[in-house]
């Protein structure tokens, strides 16, 4: 599965901050703009030429989009792969492609298409026509692409398994707490809700009983008595207010 690199004599980095790093120490002293791209050997070098157009993200896709993807036979499936691997497909597809939910399918896919290349390579190897020759050139590009959307694959799935890590945490912690406080989460959340409630009705008394008698209003049902009174008493303060000055 290891792709060699095209380019071997370059210093090679094992991460992107490491590449980062050396890319603005060599920017800084040699005045050479250089930034760091992912190899498909796996390891990051520098270039000077310019960055290519961003990936796809997962927030490109909508959720029909990603439930489209899950529900794909694989040949379909595969074709969307394969297009994204070329930098082609609807951006809702190839978003979808690197959504939670859809990873492990494209990274399996990804797999795939990569080893059928490779079994591909394997049965060309002697063959010395130029067609096979101009085939194995057009392969390598593709298979270097394919290796590359690989580690962007396992990265991404890294990445969602932290998140869903940390939201675990999040969520043992909140229960202890709510645990200690003789209460569930979902009571505590509702208190919450209910403080900045109270909080923002203190802080706009007058406007929240106007919008109480509005909706009174347009229930039809009369003001009860309490409301009645303060709405009168904060209308006689604005009045001696006025009358004061
Ligand atoms: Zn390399």
């Amino acid at each position: 599965m290891k792709t060699p690199c095209p380019h071997p004599t370059k210093s090679r980095y094992a991460t992107l901050e490491a590449a980062n790093k050396a890319a603005h120490r060599v920017t800084h002293q040699a005045g050479l703009p250089l930034r760091p791209y992912e190899c498909p050997c796996s390891w990051w070098h520098l270039t000077k030429t310019p960055a290519p157009a961003a990936l796809p993200a997962a927030s490109d896709a909508t959720l029909a989009d990603i439930q489209r993807l899950a529900s794909l036979p694989d040949i379909d499936f595969r074709n969307i792969v394969a297009a994204d691997a070329r930098g082609e497909g609807k951006p809702g597809d190839r978003g979808a492609l690197r959504a939670p939910q859809i990873l492990t399918r494209w990274k399996r896919c990804l797999g795939q298409l990569h080893k059928d290349l490779n079994d591909q390579f394997q049965e060309n190897r002697g063959n010395p026509s130029l067609l096979a020759e101009d085939w194995r050139k057009r392969a390598t590009s593709y298979r270097e692409t394919l290796a590359l959307r690989l580690s962007e694959s396992r990265r991404l799935k890294a990445e969602a398994h932290a998140e869903m890590v940390r939201n675990q945490e999040y969520k043992k912690h909140d229960a202890e707490v709510a645990a200690a406080a003789g209460a569930t989460v979902q009571e505590l959340r509702a208190h919450a809700g209910e403080v900045a409630k109270e909080r923002l009705i203190n802080a706009h008394q007058a406007e929240f009983r106007r919008y109480l008698a509005d909706a009174y209003a347009d229930l039809g049902i009369s003001l009860p008595a309490r409301i009645r009174r303060r709405i009168a008493e904060s209308a006689s303060e604005v009045l001696t207010e006025g009358q004061a000055s």
